[in-house]
C-alpha cells in the first residue's frame, strides 16, 4: 500500500511559494483527497499529514488566501471567530465596526447582529409608509 503522504505529494505542483493541487477538486476550489475512510479538503489533509491533528473547533486557514495550495507552511488552524477575523476583518474581540464579537451577537455566522438590527430599523423607518400600506392592504383583503 502506498503511504498516504507519498499518495498526497504525488497530486501536488510544488512551486517556489504555492503548492498548486493537481487532482479533483470541490466546486469551492479546495483540493480533495481520500484521508482516512473520508474525503477531506486538501488542505485539511496536508495539515493533518504534516503539520498536525486539527484541534476539536478549530479549522485550517489559507494565510496565502490561495484555496488550491496545500503547502503545510501556509496554513495554520484557528478557532471559528479567529478564522472568521482573518477573512473579514476586525479582531478577536471586535468587529470591524467596534462593537463587541461574542456569539451572540453574529450574525450570519460572521457579521455583527447589532449593525444588522440597527441597519433593518433605519430600513424600517425609512420605509414605514410604505410597509404600513402594505400590512393594511393585506388586512382589508382578509377580513373582505
Ligand atoms: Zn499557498
Ligand atoms: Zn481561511
Ligand atoms: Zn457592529
Amino acid at each position: 500500500m502506498i503511504d498516504a503522504k507519498e499518495r498526497f505529494w504525488s497530486k501536488v505542483d510544488k512551486g517556489c511559494s504555492c503548492w498548486e493541487w493537481l487532482a479533483g477538486k470541490f466546486p469551492s476550489g479546495y483540493g480533495a483527497f481520500f484521508l482516512y475512510g473520508r474525503t477531506e479538503r486538501a488542505h485539511v489533509a496536508s495539515y493533518k499529514l504534516f503539520v498536525g491533528e486539527v484541534l476539536d473547533g478549530y479549522e485550517v486557514h489559507h494565510i496565502c488566501e490561495n484555496r488550491a495550495c496545500v503547502n503545510p507552511d501556509h496554513l495554520k488552524s484557528l478557532t471559528h471567530l479567529q478564522h472568521k477575523n482573518e477573512h473579514y476583518g476586525g479582531s478577536e474581540t471586535e468587529f470591524p465596526c467596534g462593537h463587541e464579537r461574542q456569539e451572540k451577537n453574529l450574525y450570519a455566522k460572521s457579521r455583527c447582529r447589532i449593525c444588522f438590527k440597527k441597519y433593518k430599523q433605519e430600513w424600517y423607518e425609512a420605509n414605514k409608509d410604505e410597509i404600513l400600506a402594505k400590512q393594511q392592504e393585506y388586512y382589508l383583503r382578509k377580513t373582505k
